[in-house]
This record gives structure tokens, C-alpha cells and sequence, in this order.
């Protein structure tokens, strides 16, 4: 089940986009009070851009923009919506989507062709462990994708391992969906509890939330811990809700394969400008297909590096390489560069690191700070130095590590309302 257009040529790929965004433009240029205002404001004829080039004469869109003017980016009336979703705005409030019918039809298009990406077909059944409610999107995405593919899908939902095994060996599910770092405790409950895994039937993973690879596409620690005691293979993905669309591994696993016919994507720098070839920049989208409201140059804050040569799966789409960081999470420490994902690999190295917790702060001379607060059994200054040398000799840069009750450690990670745990606490005055 690859869509036709993914295994067009690059030439052709570019062509079907331009069209597709000429439609959104006349649409946006109707229907969104929000874009509408920016097009008059910068004195732009949707009608002059016509090639993906031409994207450049619009300004971008921030995060900030759409929390701000939420409404204004809304394009259809309120009888049209039928789900509602939020997502965590950087501001504080969260900010709303909305999504039509024909955009739930999308959503299950794009999870389906996702799916069969990552080797799923309809002849599999997965099994649900993220939250299908609390008004987030991808939960239903992943109901929806499976039903449109003609999967089986399990809905147990996010943590409780003894109902995910009692799910896992009464109906045999061949794919799970789950948070890399929640496998190990499914890994941990079937030790404890004699279940096989060898005989699980459990093929692989679709894996969100976390990253599963380095830079170079093989598996970090984390997953090396996971498919050493469990030989399954880990899919990464990459989504949001504001991107209404999902880049996932295909069986080559060597970054989330776009998708043409959803998105258009562009890798951009500080500037706006686009990166050269083989650069990390920020990835800006535009949603194409989108009803309810679709976003035009929208910068998701995530910093990724695009690969461009051809893939062993038949596909000709780009493909993006792991998040190196979030943008606003980059650290400057003593003249170097670095993003909390780095400092997640150097941790999951050790075992007697139960749980932790990275504390960015900025010091009286302008400098950043970087606090790890961990959690142990077996708490000692061995470990903590054994951990410090790791730091200095992989990233080159010595954190302040402090140990914590697991119980304090916890309680950050979860605040109240939170869908997913905070695993970085970035106190830093921001003079943007
Ligand atoms: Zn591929």
C-alpha cells in the first residue's frame, strides 16, 4: 500500500506539491481570518505563489502566533467540528484544534498509509497503549489508521503491564503502539511474572514519545536495552497535532518517510531560510488537506536533519532523521551546543538510574546551567562520578547531578494535566 505519488520522482513529487498548495492558498485566502489578515498586512497575492520557492515571500507562522490568535486560524464554522483536541501552547493555556469531518477522514488516511509504512498490514493486530481520550489526537489517529487499513486494534491504553499481558496473550497482537521507555517495563513485569517473551507473538513496535535512534539511524540505549531482551523491531515516529500528519519508519528504518499528499516540509534556519542539504534546521510545515485549520509555514520547534537519497522500500519521499532537540531547548554550555535528547542517551546508560529529571537555569553571567536530578537504590559518589565522566567524555560537558527521592523525581515529571511526563525543566529567562 504505497500511494502512487511516494514512489513518483522527486521532479514530480515537487509538481503534485505546488498544486496542492495553490489550492490551500485560495482556501486559506476564503476561509482564514488569520491568514487572511497576514496576506493583507505583507501585501501578498496568493496568486503569485506558485512554486514551493515561492513559499519564501510568506512569513512564517510561530507557536506563539497560533496561541495567541487561536480562534482566528479556524476556517469553518462550529457546526462543521466534530473533534476537538489540545495541545500544550508555549505560552501556558493550551491551544485548540479543531477537526471537521473530512479532516478525521485525513487523519486515518495519513495513519493508515503510516501504518503499512512500518510494515503493518491488514492482516495484523495491534495493541493501544497511548490514551485514546484527554483530547489528544493521536490516540484516535492510531483507532482510526487501524480501521481504515483493516487492522485489529487492542484499546487498552497508556500503563497497567498486567492488563497489557493479560491483552498481549489473550488476543495475540502482532504490533504494539507504545512509549519506547514503557516496553521496558513490560519487559520488567514479564520476568517478574514468568511470561515468555520468545513466544509472545509480538513482532514490533510503533514507537512515539521518545527517540529510538542516533543520528546515524542506529539504536540508542534505550533501544538496544529493549531489543536485547526482547527481539522485536522498534519503529520510530513522528507527529503532531499540529502537523495532523505522521512521518514514520519504513522497514529500512532510516528516518520517518513524508508523506506528499499531507504536508509540504521545509527545513529552515534562523533566518528563515532554508538549510543547505545535509543540515539541521527547524522543521516548518504546511498542512495540506486540512478543513478545520490548516497552518501555513508553521514552525514546530523541532530541530531535524532531512535525507533526500533514495530509500530500499520504493519510495522517493524525503525522510527525517531523528529530533535532534527542540529548538527552545537548545543549551549553550561553555561553547558548546547541545539538546536535552543527548543527555537522555548519556543517562539511560546507567541502570541504577531509576528515573531523573534535566533542570536547565540561567546564571548571573549569561550562561546556561544544567542540573540532572536522578533518582537511585544504590546511591554513592562512585555513581555520581562514574556518571559525571560519562558526561564529560561522550558531550563534553560536566552537569551539576544531584540525587532526589524517587517520589520528588515523579512528581516533577507528572504535574497535573500532563498527557505525557516532563522530562526536561527549562527555568531559563527567555529575552526573545
Ligand atoms: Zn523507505
Amino acid at each position: 500500500m504505497i500511494p502512487k505519488i511516494e514512489q513518483a520522482s522527486s521532479q514530480d513529487i515537487k509538481r503534485f506539491q505546488e498544486e496542492k498548495l495553490k489550492d490551500l492558498l485560495q482556501y486559506l485566502n476564503k476561509n482564514s481570518p488569520y491568514y487572511q489578515g497576514i496576506f493583507k498586512k505583507h501585501h501578498i497575492d496568493v496568486n503569485t505563489i506558485n512554486s514551493l520557492e515561492d513559499l519564501a515571500k510568506i512569513p512564517t507562522t510561530t507557536k506563539d502566533q497560533l496561541q495567541q490568535y487561536n480562534n482566528d486560524f479556524l476556517c469553518v464554522e462550529k457546526n462543521k467540528i466534530i473533534d476537538y483536541v489540545t495541545t500544550s501552547g508555549t505560552l501556558g493555556d493550551p491551544v485548540t484544534f479543531a477537526l471537521t469531518d473530512n479532516d478525521l477522514n485525513r487523519l486515518a488516511y495519513n495513519e493508515a498509509i503510516s501504518f503499512a509504512c512500518s510494515g503493518v498490514t491488514e492482516n495484523d493486530v495491534m495493541q493501544l497503549m497511548t490514551t485514546i481520550d484527554r483530547r489528544f489526537m493521536a490516540g484516535l489517529a492510531y483507532f482510526l489508521g487501524a480501521r481504515k487499513l483493516g487492522a485489529g486494534i487492542i484499546r487498552v491504553g497508556a500503563g497497567i503491564p498486567e492488563l497489557q499481558w493479560d491483552s498481549i496473550l489473550k488476543f495475540k497482537p502482532t504490533y504494539l503502539i507504545a512509549v519506547p521507555s514503557f516496553l521496558l517495563k513490560l519487559i520488567e513485569y514479564a520476568k517478574q511474572h514468568d511470561i515468555d517473551l520468545k513466544t509472545s507473538g509480538v513482532k514490533g513496535a510503533i514507537c512515539i514519545g521518545e527517540p529510538l535512534r542516533n543520528q546515524d539511524f542506529s539504536l540508542n540505549t534505550l533501544a538496544e536495552k529493549i531489543t536485547s531482551q526482547w527481539n522485536i523491531k522498534l519503529f520510530s515516529t513522528y507527529a503532531s497535532t499540529e502537523m495532523n500528519t505522521a512521518f514514520n519508519e519504513c522497514e529500512k528504518q532510516q528516518g520517518g518517510h513524508h508523506h506528499p499528499e499531507l504536508i509540504i516540509a521545509e527545513i529552515l534556519d534562523e533566518n528563515d531560510q532554508a538549510v543547505p542539504a545535509n543540515h539541521v534546521g527547524e522543521l516548518t510545515i504546511t498542512t495540506l488537506g486540512v478543513e478545520g485549520m490548516p497552518l501555513l509555514r508553521f514552525k514546530t520547534g523541532d530541530m531535524v536533519q532531512a535525507h533526500t537519497e533514495a530509500c530500499g522500500c520504493g519510495r522517493n519521499t524525503m525522510r527525517l532523521g531523528p529530533v535532534v532537540g527542540r529548538k527552545k531547548q537548545m543549551i549553550k554550555y561553555k561553547g558548546t551546543t547541545l539538546y536535552p535528547p543527548a543527555m537522555d542517551n548519556i543517562l539511560n546508560d546507567f541502570n541504577e538510574v531509576e528515573c531523573y529529571i534535566i533542570e536547565i537555569s540561567n546564571n548571573n553571567i549569561g550562561t546556561d546551567e544544567i542540573c540532572i536530578k536522578i533518582a537511585t537504590k544504590t546511591p554513592s559518589d562512585k555513581l555520581l562520578s562514574r556518571i559525571k565522566d560519562h558526561f564529560r567524555a561522550k558531550l563534553r560537558v560536566s552537569p551539576k547531578i544531584e540525587i532526589h527521592d524517587k517520589k520528588v523525581i515523579q512528581k516533577l515529571q507528572f504535574p497535573i494535566m500532563s498527557r505525557k511526563p516532563v522530562m526536561v525543566i527549562d527555568n531559563r529567562k527567555t529575552d526573545s
